[in-house]
């Protein structure tokens, strides 16, 4: 697999399920190197176990087919054989083709239109969504993109600025992420409390048989406001949704420790996790 991105990460570990012998060749010195590197160890952790090879620091740059196999040849002289190779390096707009610049359609250097903060792009009643746009890279961005221009060509004033935007890694465990890192919130400025909870301690995780994961809570220490959370374990990208309502309502992680959840679910681990306070 080249790259170990988000899509690297779920495409290995989902063919190393069937079966596969996968490495993973990642150019950049850490993987996940967004996340915390507690959250992102511990996932990784999850993929070796499951018998992926991730190589950081490799980056790929000829593939010779001999035979039945494929060399993968490094930029610092290492030789990697596999039977097939995946690309997973990310995404680019194929735009250049379009002659938007005709139409007075502005595009960055990378082919990215340009928009304004309410999706407009350079030239006249013309609107751009998605990734095209440059908007982050998920399904549903891309569908409240559309709720924005939509809006606006109403005449309305809706803007992409300030949105809160979830995402999972739909790796096994999954990885449900929403708002600031703690790295992110320390970087911010934040006088952040830490919460971490192991998934082995959700009831609903040993009925599951699923006891894999962690879970981590970044809260501003004075306002009481839940900053973001990573949820690594099952059902992650379910539970994401109930912290994301209570940071879209500004409520104080207390409602989430306090509020009665119902026996036996994932989502009842938050009242434990904004108990277990580590910083
Ligand atoms: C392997 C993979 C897994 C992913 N998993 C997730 C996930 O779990 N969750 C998530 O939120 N996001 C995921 N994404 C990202 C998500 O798919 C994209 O962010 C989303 O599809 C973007 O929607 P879009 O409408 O902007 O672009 P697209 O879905 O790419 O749609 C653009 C469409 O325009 C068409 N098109 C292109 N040029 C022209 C032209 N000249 N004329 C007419 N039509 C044209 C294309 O054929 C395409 O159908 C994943 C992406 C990949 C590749």
């Amino acid at each position: 697999m080249i790259g170990g991105g988000y899509v690297g990460l779920e495409f290995a570990q989902m063919f190393a399920a069937f079966g596969s012998r996968v490495t993973v060749l990642e150019s950049g010195p850490r993987l996940l190197p967004r996340e915390d590197s507690d959250v992102a160890e511990a996932l990784l952790g999850y993929l070796r176990e499951d018998g992926v090879e991730l190589v950081t620091g490799a980056a790929a740059k000829e593939f010779v087919r001999e035979g039945g196999k494929v060399s993968v040849l490094l930029e610092d002289g290492r030789e990697v054989k596999a039977d097939d190779v995946l690309a997973a390096t990310g995404r680019a707009p194929v735009t250049r083709e379009l002659g938007l610049a005709a139409a007075g359609v502005r595009t960055d250097e990378n082919g990215f239109v340009e928009v304004d903060d309410r999706l407009a792009t350079s030239a006249p009643h013309t609107w751009a969504v998605g990734d095209v746009a440059g908007s982050p890279q998920f399904t549903h961005v891309s569908l409240d993109d559309y709720r924005i221009v939509k809006a606006n060509i109403a005449g309305g004033e809706r803007s992409t600025n300030g949105r809160l935007v979830p995402w999972n890694l739909f790796t096994d465990p999954e990885l449900a992420r929403v708002g600031l890192t703690e790295d992110q919130a320390r970087a911010a400025g934040h006088d952040v409390r830490i919460a971490k909870l192991p998934v082995m301690a959700i009831p609903r995780a040993r009925t599951l048989r699923d006891t894999r994961g962690l879970w981590k809570a970044v809260v501003d220490r004075d306002s009481e406001q839940i900053l973001g959370v990573a949820l690594l374990g099952p059902e992650a990208a379910e539970v994401v949704t109930v912290v994301q309502t209570a940071m879209l309502a500004g409520l104080p992680y207390t409602a989430l420790r306090d509020g009665l959840i119902a026996h036996p679910t994932m989502a009842e681990g938050l009242n434990a996790l904004f108990t277990s306070w580590v910083d």
